[in-house]
């Protein structure tokens, strides 16, 4: 598209990155990549290097790169109609049909959909539901949120307090006083070696209950988490955990949000993360997967009990006092239909359950005798390589030893993309669902390569 010779100035001397080393990338000392192109899994960039992308950009890309019907929907919207907002009862056909499409894949007992741009945006509206909710029914003590350690949730305000990351909380006075964080439910990275899977599962529901026995049960409104810890490691609940940190919720009347922008329609190899795991939310996130980012769109999937209160609410109180004027944007909206009929077209969902199994037995395959090679977790199309300095007593490195993103970058020379995880030594695979199962043993084998050039 734009091609000159600037670009690569330009970047270091205009552009702020994201998660990014500002000073280092600004004095040139950090890597810089021009993606120019992709297809399929792959990635190409303007220096004509081809990657295979292993973690669908940021877990996203789910039906995989240059897929025409999205671009070409994307594009006929465009042409008939770019943009209308969706204020005061407006819409357009793409975002009422993508509404209705969306609530035909959720759980049971889900009402309606509102739709943002981000994952964070959608969090951020998912606390004001929730704490509007509780001004309606005359509980206004009824406010704090109980997020997990290492869930990831965004880096807004709230969200980013949500987030139980310490680089998403340092130096930004985060979190927020109304955000309180729970046990992380990371079975290998129990303080207690001695405890059994489920011992641990009955650990994490007591720390739930003793942090609600201690703040209140009247001052907490609701619980927020991902079925699968996403950035926080990639990490599968421990068993047993959904069914009895819900029966708890249940028991206090704190509302559950499902956190599903990593989860959402097919990366645990079923439609959404909340069905896998017996799951029953208030309300559901929803962003990534949702276009396979072909365009910004996510959502919040709100569920019967809470939009009865919200009608209440504007009973008494006029119009919602929320939106955005990108909310259902209608080339995201396009975007998403095309989106959701391709992963039916080509049965992505059952796709990624599959290929997700075949490539977690590869990774096994390739590394499980490792010495260094401490766990190697997943779900589905989630997975992860945990490092460890002695594998028989569970010492982890030393961060300042970046093990973590040795190896990605040494997983990069051989073509590949994986994601060093921003806390702890470990590397993550987010694949896109259409990946063949001769990339999935490429990026066991290359893995493996890669991990002894850096721990031998
Ligand atoms: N929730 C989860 C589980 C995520 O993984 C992410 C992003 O990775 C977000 C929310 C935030 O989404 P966004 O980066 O689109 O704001």
């Amino acid at each position: 598209m734009l091609r000159n010779d600037m670009l690569e100035k330009w970047d270091r001397d205009s552009f702020f990155h994201p998660s990014t080393h500002l000073a280092e990338f600004a004095r040139g000392n950090a890597p810089q990549r021009v993606i120019r192109t992709g297809q399929g899994c792959h990635i190409e960039d303007r220096d004509g290097t081809r990657l295979l992308d292993a973690f669908a950009g940021l877990y996203c890309v789910n039906v995989g790169y240059g897929r025409t019907d999205i671009a070409d929907a994307i594009a006929e919207q465009a042409r008939e109609l770019a943009y209308y907002h969706a204020y005061v009862g407006h819409g357009t056909e793409a975002s009422i049909t993508l509404a209705q499409m969306v609530l035909d894949r959720a759980p049971e007992g889900m009402s309606k959909v509102y739709f943002g741009q981000s994952g964070s945006d959608a969090n951020e509206t998912n606390i004001k539901l929730v704490w509007y909710y509780n001004n309606i029914l005359g509980r206004p003590e009824k406010k704090k949120i109980i997020s997990r350690w290492r869930g990831y949730h965004g880096s807004g305000l709230m969200t980013g307090s949500l987030t139980g990351l310490e680089l998403f909380h340092k130096k930004f006075d985060l979190p927020l006083a109304q955000v309180i964080h729970t046990e992380a439910p990371y079975y290998y990275r129990r303080d207690d070696l001695d405890l059994s899977e489920e011992q641990f599962t009955d650990h994490c529901v007591a720390e739930l209950e003793a942090l609600i026995e201690r703040e209140g049960a009247d001052t907490i409104a609701a619980f927020i988490g991902e079925p699968v810890l996403g950035t926080g490691g990639i990490v599968p609940p421990p068993a047993g955990y959904w069914d009895k940190m819900q029966a708890v919720l249940k028991e206090h009347d704190i509302l559950l949000i499902v956190d599903e922008v990593v989860t959402g329609f097919g990366r645990l190899g079923t439609m959404m993360g909340s069905d896998h795991y017996g799951l029953k939310p208030d309300l559901i996130t929803i962003a990534k997967g949702l276009t396979s980012a072909y365009a910004p769109l996510s959502g919040s999937i709100v569920g019967e009990k809470m939009w009865k209160v919200l009608e209440k609410g504007t009973d008494e109180n006029g119009p919602i006092g929320h939106g955005w004027t990108y909310s259902a944007h209608p080339i995201g909206a396009a975007a998403g239909v095309a989106n959701l009929k391709l992963i039916d077209e080509l049965n992505l969902v059952q796709a990624a359950g599959d290929t997700g199994a075949y490539f977690q037995n590869a990774l096994k395959d390739a590394l499980g005798n490792h010495a260094k090679v401490g766990e190697i977790r997943g779900e589905g199309l989630m997975a992860a390589v945990e490092f460890v300095a002695d594998r028989d007593n569970r010492t982890f490195f030393d961060a300042s030893e970046k093990v973590g993103p040795r190896v990605a970058a040494a997983l990069l020379e051989h073509g590949v993309i994986g994601r060093a995880m921003p806390q702890g030594d470990i590397l993550g695979f987010a694949p896109p669902f259409c990946m063949t199962r001769e990339e999935a043993d490429e990026v066991a084998g290359k893995t493996a390569k890669a991990v002894a050039s850096v721990l031998g």
